[in-house]
């Protein structure tokens, strides 16, 4: 079993390593910001209560964030672990996860604030199936249409110049101490962020003692 905390500044890659790393190991991803990201789009009584905050920018309160952890991992899907992606986010949410699970190291993807802005500001996502995008990195073949299903891409309401403001403030402010708490346990691991995303993904194996991915181990994801 094994228990993963992925953390990085918005646009670090996140969700794609957490992806990869999960497919490869069957580890359950959850991300807490797709988790409202859903609701929002479905228009659940949490997508009401959660939408004008995030396409603000600003953190959602850590009760209703504890909740949706709390929910997740109770489902008790996770046989081969989870890697955990957006939580925690301040050192309240820190302090409930340590004391409900015992977790086996926490990923940090370094990126400086510089290309932060450049990625965030060009990222796309597929409306359907929810696949990213960089204009600069990595296009669609066709503008405006997801490669993987035809879906329209859309801009995410927080990858704007404010939203990402308030959002790059908050995430020195509340989850800098986080890393902090973390870094005590000795349980950082920090990789950069800023190779190609298998690059990215080799070295956190590494530092994480797994041995190497095989390139037909790897799901859809990277073909
Ligand atoms: P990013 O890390 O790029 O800001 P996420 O997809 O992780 O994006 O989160 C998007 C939004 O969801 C956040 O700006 C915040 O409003 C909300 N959110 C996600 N995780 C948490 C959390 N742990 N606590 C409070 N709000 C959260
Ligand atoms: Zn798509």
């Amino acid at each position: 079993m094994r228990k993963y905390v992925i953390m990085g500044i918005q646009g670090s890659g996140k969700g794609t390593q957490a992806k990869m790393l999960a497919a490869d190991l069957d580890l359950v991803h959850i991300s807490v910001g797709d988790i409202f990201r859903w609701n929002v789009q479905n228009h659940t009584k949490m997508g009401a209560q959660v939408r004008r905050t995030m396409a603000a920018g600003e953190l959602v309160g850590d009760d209703l964030a504890e909740s949706v952890v709390r929910d997740r991992l109770t489902q008790h899907d996770w046989n081969f672990g989870f890697i955990i992606d957006g939580f925690p986010r301040d050192p309240r949410q820190a302090e409930f996860f340590l004391e409900s699970y015992d977790i086996d190291g926490v990923i940090e993807l370094d990126l400086p604030d510089s290309e932060v802005r450049r990625r965030v500001l060009n990222r796309r996502l597929c409306g359907d199936c929810g696949m990213d995008y960089n204009l600069i990195a990595n296009s669609p073949k066709v503008p405006g249409r997801c490669d993987m299903c035809g879906g329209e891409l859309i801009t995410r309401e927080d990858d704007t110049e404010e939203a990402l403001a308030v959002r790059l403030r908050d995430y020195h402010d509340q989850t800098g101490p986080v890393l902090e708490i973390f870094r005590r346990k000795e349980y950082v691991y920090t990789v950069d962020a800023r190779p190609a995303p298998e690059v990215i993904q080799q070295q956190i194996r590494e530092r994480l003692g797994l041995p190497p991915s095989q390139p037909e181990n790897r799901g859809s994801e990277v073909a």
